[in-house]
């Protein structure tokens, strides 16, 4: 996507700039230093560990996360295979409602009692 020769997991994640655009239109710009630091398995970890609300849309931020980064994977093959580009607020905006949903749907089955039936299996 760049002229970055060795594009590694971390570098399409996080590092290129198509993704780091995405990252800094939702990460506040004083946790940058922190959020562009650690490898790639401290920084998965750390994300998805980290379950605090986003302010305005009420989803936790390991959602989010976690739905970005598969977003700008799919996004990282789109481009390679397809010569399909998104914005990054294109991209933004649809990780946000798919961790609605997910948020939704997750709250909705915390709260049901252990006697209601499920929709698939039992
Ligand atoms: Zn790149």
């Amino acid at each position: 996507m760049c002229q970055y020769e060795a594009e590694d997991n971390l570098h399409v994640l996080r590092e290129c700039p198509v993704a780091k655009d995405m990252w800094k239109l939702i990460v506040s710009e004083a946790s940058w230093s922190q959020f562009f630091s650690n490898n790639l398995l401290e920084w998965v970890k750390t994300n998805l560990g980290n379950h605090g609300r986003l302010p305005r849309h009420g989803v936790p931020w390991s959602t989010l996360f976690g739905i970005l980064a598969w977003r700008i994977w799919k996004n990282k093959n789109l481009f390679v295979f397809q010569e399909l580009t998104w914005s990054s607020v294109e991209a933004i905006k649809v990780s946000i409602s798919w961790a609605k949903r997910y948020n939704a749907i997750n709250s909705w089955d915390s709260s049901r009692n252990s006697n209601s039936e499920y929709l698939l299996g039992n």
